[in-house]
């Protein structure tokens, strides 16, 4: 009998698996889509109202950070290699340099994404022996990283101090400890207790680390003992970063896997962040717009008031929640629906976001529209 009969060829397996997954309604596909501008997408020659970008600022489409990253395009498409190598262009220690002051850091290290800054970041501290204790809701990138430690993995419910405490006397140890949150949380729209957690973390010697990807303002971050950052949201451009005490910094440089062994950003996306960190300082207006805007959604739906530009609509099935995103298509707006396992069972939602490039009329627009096919 030949031993390759009785083993699924990989397309074989991949089919299975993908019928399987399929079967529980997680299957995902990715459709062709153009942003004409911050908060517009075409798609199959239709024109729709987005909600559904992280691009908070519009910053992305500004005159200033596309003139930047063009003029820094001379000097390459590419980087051409590692930081380590030869790929630490010039403007990696000035955009460093600035996104450390911005967030009350000593120093900043720039990663490829914000996924690869908590995957090379969290297994750099912890390893077997450690314990890592994360908030139930933290991003997948931040449990990616606890998993590629070694470390054992505690859990406590979301934003609950007192929960957080137990597991830190049951599970702290010896070794060394991470409490791992989000500023604002990706999914939810709301925010961590970040002061309490940090005197939670000084109490029992853990680190608190602080994932601010939807972050705008840097308010509860000095409790923080390290911060991860996207240079790929509200900053519209891409990679990631973390920030902190500057021998904390210097030590990545060395440990961090994911920054070490692989290719440095280009100049121009470089460019870009530092233009859009700079009108984004210069504009705080912007920010404030944005928030404005999720604050008139959620008060003309009677939802508890946005604390962040992210505002969950939560449908509960799937299914349901893939509807109203349909419904608001056909009425030409465009909001994910976002559905387990990116967010727990039951909860699937609408996830909307806003822009400063968003009008009011818009958002009551969308309001109305969210009303009408919504229970
Ligand atoms: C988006 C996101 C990341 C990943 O950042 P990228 O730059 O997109 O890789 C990490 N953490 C959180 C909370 C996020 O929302």
């Amino acid at each position: 009998m030949s031993l390759s009969a009785a083993r699924p060829s990989l397309s074989e397996f991949a089919e299975q698996e993908a019928a399987a997954l399929s079967a529980r309604g997680v299957l995902r596909r990715v459709v062709s889509l153009a942003r004409p501008s911050p908060v517009t997408v075409t798609h199959e020659g239709k024109t729709y109202l987005s909600f559904s970008s992280n691009d908070y600022l519009g910053l992305s489409r500004h005159p200033k950070v596309i003139a930047a990253a063009t003029a820094a395009l001379e000097s390459g498409a590419g980087a051409g290699a590692a930081r380590l190598v030869t790929g630490n262009h010039p403007g990696y220690s000035a955009l460093e340099k600035a996104l450390a002051t911005w967030k009350g850091k000593e120093a900043a290290l720039i990663f490829g994404s914000g996924y690869l800054a908590n995957i090379g970041v969290i297994p750099a501290l912890a390893g077997r022996g450690d314990v890592i204790i994360a908030d139930r809701l933290c991003h997948a990138s931040m449990l990616d990283g606890a998993m590629l430690s070694g470390a054992k993995l505690v859990r406590f419910r979301h934003n609950d101090l007192a929960h957080c405490a137990e597991q830190l006397e049951e599970h702290r140890g010896k070794g060394n400890c991470l409490i791992l949150t989000e500023s604002v949380f990706s999914m939810d729209g709301d925010k961590a207790p970040l002061a309490a957690l940090g005197e939670l973390a000084d109490r029992h010697q853990a680190w608190l680390i602080v994932d601010d990807a939807h972050g705008m303002d840097t308010q509860g971050l000095e409790a923080a003992h390290l911060v991860i950052g996207t240079l790929s949201k509200a900053l519209g451009a891409y990679g990631g970063f973390a920030c902190g005490a500057a021998g904390v910094m210097d030590y990545l440089l060395s440990a961090a896997r994911s920054l070490v062994f692989s290719t440095a950003l280009p100049p121009s996306v470089i460019a870009a962040a530092h233009a859009a960190l700079d009108v984004m300082q210069a504009e705080p207006e912007l920010a404030a717009r944005t928030l404005a805007h999720a604050r008139r959604f959620t008060a003309l739906l009677g939802l508890a008031e946005a604390q962040s530009p992210i505002v969950p609509v939560i449908m509960g099935e799937s299914g349901a929640a893939l509807e109203a995103m349909e419904k608001l298509k056909d009425k030409g707006f465009w909001v994910t629906a976002i559905r387990p396992p990116t967010v727990p069972e039951g909860t699937a939602r609408l996830r909307v976001t806003f822009s400063s490039a968003h009008e009011n009329q818009h958002i009551d627009a969308l309001a109305e529209a969210v009303k009408e096919v919504t229970p």
